[in-house]
């Protein structure tokens, strides 16, 4: 009989998560497991915001794949998926089609702008490691350009970030202790340089505790960070982006550098798969499946799973991501043996958000936390994450050990 086919896409949290543990649990003769992902590299997608500012190199951030996989049980082809047809059990790639027994669909986030004018053009977005990098050369390109010039475009010296949620709050963190370096490197007066949060809720942070949302505004204050609150984000331009400030009252800001960062959907391409979804989400059933397609799962940031407590839909995190690969590898391996599925229930742990590498705020069993110690554990999250997928190998070589900064 021939040995079933399953074919992951996407070697993010999700998809690597289901793959280890695939093939931890499968011997080389039961089944082909076949992992396709854009880059040969994995990067962790929780630190694209240190990459972003600059505070991390973008190689720091990222990994081989086969460093990781067994090449005996795992299959492994850099491709670019271009199109999933789950009535067929097809998936295109660039550089050929694959056909599958069980298929995971792990292909992440995508930034979300809303329909807004000008920003999927004028405005940069950390949702990959080269647009991370991206960032990182546009603003340093902004402060040389600034100390090279004649005539002044103090523009050149506003950042703007779009959203106060955890990746807009992260990434002013790394701003936070990258600008005094970039000022001394380009020769640049502090006093020039405007870093300027606009958030359109009424809150930094909406719906996290209050107190640690108060501290992370105070600290990033001190660090020069400004914020712009309840007034979101109506169009961004080449020059800038215009703010509503009331009813009829709009604020343009002049500024050289709009990073987006006020909201995730899943990968565009279940849009086109012939399964039904919300904004590239799809609401999974509970043992991580796509509605009315018994061989295809959904993990991580293109899955959507409601919490019944709240009736609101879990927020897409990377700690959701991995449980769910396990689980997914779990119910493919239980669903070779003949055996039935099992249900996903999220085992959370808190959250945690750092502002730059030294401070931190954050809830973590019941308990929370700021400063030196929040960000200790944040450090340690990040390093469970690497343990997970790689062992202590991966650990020592990718890990953060200044721990105590
Ligand atoms: P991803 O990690 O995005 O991986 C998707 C993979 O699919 C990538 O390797 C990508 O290259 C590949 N891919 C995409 N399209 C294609 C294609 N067409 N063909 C082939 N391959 C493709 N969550 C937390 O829990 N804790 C945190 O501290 C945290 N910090 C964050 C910080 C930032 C700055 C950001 C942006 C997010 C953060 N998150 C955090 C959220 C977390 O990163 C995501 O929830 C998580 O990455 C989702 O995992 P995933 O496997 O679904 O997708
Ligand atoms: P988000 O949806 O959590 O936050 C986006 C923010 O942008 C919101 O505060 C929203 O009000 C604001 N916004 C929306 N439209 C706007 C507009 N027009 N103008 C101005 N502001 C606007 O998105 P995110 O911060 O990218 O996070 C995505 C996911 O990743 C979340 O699930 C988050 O929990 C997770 N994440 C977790 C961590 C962590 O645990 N440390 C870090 C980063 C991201």
């Amino acid at each position: 009989m021939k040995r079933p086919t399953i074919v992951v896409l996407g070697a993010g949290y999700g998809g690597l998560s289901t793959v280890v543990n695939l093939q931890k649990s499968l011997g080389t003769d039961v089944a082909d497991i076949v992992l396709i992902n854009k880059n040969e590299y994995h990067y962790e997608s929780t630190w694209l915001h240190e990459a972003a500012a600059g505070t991390m190199s973008p190689e720091s951030v990222r990994y081989d794949i086969k460093s990781v996989i067994n090449g005996e049980k795992v299959k492994f082809i850099q491709a670019e998926v271009t199109g999933i047809d789950v009535k067929e059990k097809v998936v295109t790639t660039d550089v050929g089609t694959h056909t599958y027994d069980y298929l995971v669909i792990s292909l992440g986030f995508e930034g979300e702008t809303f329909g807004i004018p000008g920003l999927d053009k004028y405005a940069l977005s950390m949702a990959n490691v080269k647009a991370a990098r991206q960032i990182r050369e546009h603003i340093e390109y902004q402060f040389a350009t600034w100390s090279l010039e004649e005539e002044k475009d103090d523009s050149r010296l506003t950042l703007i970030v779009g959203g106060a949620g955890f990746t807009g709050i992260e990434f002013l963190g790394e701003l936070g202790n990258r600008v005094p370096e970039l000022c001394k490197e380009y020769d640049v007066p502090a006093e020039k340089v405007r870093v300027l949060c606009v958030e359109a809720a009424p809150m930094v942070l909406p719906g996290f505790d209050p107190e640690l949302v108060d501290y992370a505004v105070r600290q990033l204050k001190a660090k020069g960070i400004e914020f712009s609150i309840g007034t979101p984000v109506v169009e961004a331009t080449p020059e800038g982006v215009n703010i509503k400030k009331g009813e009829d009252e709009f604020e343009f800001i002049k500024a050289r550098t709009v990073v987006w960062a006020a909201g995730v959907r899943g990968n565009r391409l279940i849009e086109e798969s012939g399964i039904e979804n919300m904004r590239a989400r799809v609401k999974v059933d509970k043992d991580l499946r796509a509605p009315g397609h018994s061989d295809v799962f959904i993990v991580g940031d293109c899955a959507l799973m409601i919490n019944e407590e709240v009736n609101r839909p879990y927020p897409p995190t990377a700690q959701i991501a991995m449980q769910q690969g396990d689980m997914c590898a779990n119910n493919i391996v239980a669903l070779l043996k003949g055996e039935p599925t099992s249900v996903f229930t999220p085992d959370l742990k808190g959250s945690i958000c750092s502002l730059g590498d030294d401070d931190a705020i954050g809830v973590a069993f019941g308990k929370k936390m700021t400063g030196k110690k929040a960000s200790f554990m944040k450090k340690m999250v990040d390093n469970r994450a690497l343990f997970l997928i790689g062992g202590v190998g991966l650990t020592l070589k990718k890990g953060k050990f200044n721990l105590l900064k």
